[in-house]
């Protein structure tokens, strides 16, 4: 076999530890989360002549001006909402659905919004490929969150508006996490953890942690740019 065939070949296994250990080398240290990006075929969630960068630690272009987020970064965002097997969880920003997917490999159920229609249609699809089918893929404005399947566990933004939108910290469960970055319009953000700490729906009391530096595409909402 020449070697431009062999080259051809996905080395799954082999690109899918690649990521791993690029995410521990963000310091990634929760075992469940390093074994999810391990199982989920991150090639599926690109457009086709993106398949082999897929497995670099970076985001890729997906279409209608969006990305899909570098996967250490997804990672750093699964283990700081410290998910268990049992949780209900948001996601706002579905993009290709391959944050959505680690999310239903961590949590029993996962919710996740996505404002532009053809994103949230192609996402749909290839959770379903992959075998994800009971993720809810939902078109809106997800600073609104999804009052439906409320309330959750933990929330993840992956896009960056300036505040925490008061609607999702109002669909959090006591001591759940919203995980997102805050900052302004393409630069200086920061991937922020609030905890719910009290039950009050009118103004519930908030603890606001800062992770690190990060750099988002913006939040679009009534509750974001
Ligand atoms: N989680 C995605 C993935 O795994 O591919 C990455 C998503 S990308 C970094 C951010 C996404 O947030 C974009 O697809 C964008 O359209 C979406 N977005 C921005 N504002 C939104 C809003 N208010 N509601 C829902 N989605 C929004």
């Amino acid at each position: 076999m020449k070697q431009a065939e062999k080259d051809a070949i996905p080395n799954r296994a082999g690109d899918l530890q690649r990521l791993i250990l690029q995410a521990q080398q963000h310091g990634v240290r929760d075992q469940a989360v390093l074994t999810a990006i391990g199982q989920v075929p991150r090639n599926l969630f690109v457009p086709k002549d993106l398949a082999k960068a897929s497995f670099e630690d970076t985001p890729l272009p997906i279409g209608e001006g969006q990305t899909i987020s570098q996967p250490a970064m997804v990672a750093l965002m699964a283990e700081a909402s410290c998910l268990s097997s049992d949780d209900n969880v948001l996601e706002i920003g579905a993009g290709s659905g391959y944050g959505a997917a680690i999310l239903r490999t961590l949590a029993a159920r996962v919710t996740t919004v996505e404002r532009i229609e053809t994103l949230a249609s192609q996402a749909r699809t290839t959770l379903k490929q992959c075998g994800f089918d009971d993720v809810d893929v939902a078109v809106g404005d997800g600073t609104l969150g999804w009052p439906e399947n409320a309330p959750y566990d933990a929330i993840i933004v992956t896009a960056a508006g300036p505040s925490a939108p008061l609607p999702l910290i109002r669909q959090l469960k006591t001591d759940g996490h919203l995980v997102m970055p805050v900052g302004r319009k393409h630069y200086q953000q920061y991937l922020m953890r609030f905890t719910r700490q009290s039950s009050n729906d009118k103004t519930p009391r908030v603890h606001a942690e800062k992770l690190m530096a990060v750099r988002f595409v913006p939040l679009i909402g009534e509750h974001g740019f």
